[in-house]
């Protein structure tokens, strides 16, 4: 048996009931906190809502160029001038290589 929130319309107290779908409909309960009605509430909202976000695929992300989906600094270091060091570095390399 499915369980449904039912919301008081006067306070909007709500609480999960057991009750068959057919059973529910037009089914009022009394409000324990106010005295009011009590009507189930539509559930059409929440199997929307649970739906997109449990079946939302993975490869739906925002992939970025370097491959992170996470918010990163890659960009940010790419657009970096080159190394200043570069032909100091490619020097020491070939000494080492060619000495
Ligand atoms: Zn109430
Ligand atoms: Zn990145």
């Amino acid at each position: 048996m499915p369980i449904y929130d039912f919301v008081c319309s006067e306070c909007n107290a709500s609480r999960p009931v057991l009750v068959d779908y057919e059973a529910k409909e037009g089914l009022e309960l009394i409000c324990v906190h106010c005295g009011g009605v009590m009507r189930a509430a539509p559930v059409a909202m929440f199997t929307v809502i649970s739906s997109t976000t449990v079946e939302q695929p993975a490869d739906q992300k925002k992939v970025k160029p370097c491959g992170h989906t996470h918010h990163c600094r890659c960009a940010a270091i790419k657009q970096k001038a080159p190394n200043p060091f570069q032909k100091q570095i490619d020097k020491a390399l070939g000494n080492i290589l060619y000495n």
